[in-house]
């Protein structure tokens, strides 16, 4: 039994596959569980990386039926029944399977842009959050040092782009952080004129949510600074701004921090998977599984999470349920049981936060707004994140940072406040 990816999908079909007469070999190119939804944290400075990616082999300890391996899949054999695996030593591995869970998620996608991601970094994983914590304290501290009014206001202007829940959340704590955390600490920099702007082409704020809670969201991040602009398509980035256009006409931003939060697309893992077996995919990479989230025609590989294609929304509950799902499948059959009923997903609802205090929750029929939407979000996050040890430390960081004013992990390394830049300029 392989799976690949120790994220939502991966993580738990492991922990439903305790007991099954297996051997279980989980295959990630990371060491670590992300817990992607409070990514959003680790960027503004609330968090550390740690308490939002407890390492898997600590998460998974003590499952003697289980082995972790630490690579990248490469290609899958689906005739041959094995995948091949780039390993960080350099070599390459042919590891065997009876049955395939793949849950390796998704990428970002720029929508053929490429050149935009340099200068607009986007928000997947730590490198991404850590990066972009160093853009965006680093753009402050330039902010002081700057004595030209017009270069001030470039580092002091942040564009976001894309107002999912993402976005939303990254523009509501840049405008905590300028107008309310920070303020004080800079003597020749006034955060209070720090603009932060959020551009979507589309008519509302987080579309996937009820249009009530959209209408809430954006009056509550309008209240906080945040100058919200929708119907706007930005049609270049590069170094020092964004490019725009609108049914008005186009625009220039001028603004050295951009963080892109538009799509996203499916890894190429997908691509190989789809050469090996034939299988279609949607218009973002992703693969037709069929309803019991299998590979049409290859009923040992299953496809769940990001990297399937279907009609429920990328999120971290459908990866989970999937998860468990095809566990569950593959103990059946071990044990000699008929095949089961299809997968079914079970709508547990979205969230995202705005502000501290400030969060929307849209539970089916039930949605919540302000400080109640909030404390939902607070209770339902403690309860999913992964691991007593981080959620007693993240509990502390929130008190800190909620109740007071204090940002614990504001450090950033000079490889990151350079990030991608200096990695080339180290290059030459
Ligand atoms: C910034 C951000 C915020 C989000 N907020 C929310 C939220 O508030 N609520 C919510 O429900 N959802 C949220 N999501 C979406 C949610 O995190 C995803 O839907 C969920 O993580 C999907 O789970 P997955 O298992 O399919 O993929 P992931 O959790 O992304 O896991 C993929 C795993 O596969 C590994 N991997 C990838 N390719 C390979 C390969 N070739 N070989 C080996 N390993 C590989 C990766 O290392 C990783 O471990 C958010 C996502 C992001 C990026």
């Amino acid at each position: 039994m392989v799976i690949v990816g120790s994220g939502f999908g991966g993580l738990f079909a492991a922990k439903a596959l305790r007991g099954a007469k297996a051997d279980v070999t989980l295959i990630s190119g990371t060491t670590y569980h992300l817990f992607e939804p409070l990514l959003y944290q680790v960027a503004s400075g609330i968090l550390s990386e740690g308490e939002v990616a407890p390492p898997i082999r600590e998460i998974l300890k003590g499952r003697r039926d289980l082995d972790v391996r630490l690579g990248w899949v490469t290609d899958v054999d689906a005739k041959a029944k094995t995948v091949l695996v780039s390993s960080p030593d350099g070599r390459d591995r042919t590891v065997p399977y009876d049955s395939l869970i793949v849950a390796a998620g998704a990428q970002n996608s720029y929508f053929g842009n490429e050149h935009f991601a340099e200068h607009a970094p986007s928000l997947k994983n730590i490198d991404d959050a850590l990066e972009l914590r160093s853009r965006i304290f680093h753009a402050f501290e330039m902010a002081d040092l700057e004595e030209d009014a017009e270069a001030r206001r470039r580092w002091l202007t942040f564009v976001l782009i894309g107002a999912g829940p993402t976005g939303v959340e990254m523009a509501g704590q840049i405008a905590e952080l300028a107008h309310r955390a920070l303020r004080g600490q800079y003597r020749h920099a006034d955060l209070s004129q720090a603009q932060i702007i959020l551009i979507d082409a589309v008519d509302r704020v987080l579309p996937a949510f009820d249009p009530s809670l959209s209408a809430k969201a954006r009056k509550q991040l309008t209240k906080m600074g945040v100058d919200v602009r929708l119907n706007t398509r930005v049609v270049d980035v590069d170094a020092t701004g964004v490019e725009v256009k609108t049914a008005e006409g186009g625009e220039r931003i001028e603004a050295n921090t951009k963080i892109w939060a538009a799509g996203v697309a499916a890894p190429t893992l997908a691509t190989r998977i789809a050469a090996s077996t034939g299988v279609e995919t949607d218009r973002a990479g992703r693969i037709r599984v069929g309803p019991d989230l299998t590979v049409p025609g290859y009923p040992e590989i299953f496809v769940v999470g990001d990297m399937a294609a279907s009609d429920l929304p990328g999120v971290a509950q459908v990866a989970m349920q999937g998860g468990r799902y095809a566990a569950k499948t593959v103990k059946r059959r071990l044990a000699g049981k008929p095949e089961g009923k299809p997968f079914k997903y079970f709508d547990k609802g979205n969230m995202a936060t705005i502000s501290r205090f400030h969060a929307v929750a849209d539970l089916g029929k039930l949605h919540f707004g302000g400080i109640l939407g909030w404390l939902l979000w607070l209770v339902i996050h403690l309860f999913y994140l992964i691991g007593f040890k981080n959620k007693v430390t993240t509990l502390m960081h929130w008190t800190v940072s909620f109740l007071g004013r204090g940002r614990s992990e504001r450090i950033s390394t000079v490889q990151q406040i350079n990030a991608r830049t200096a990695l080339n300029r180290l290059d030459r």
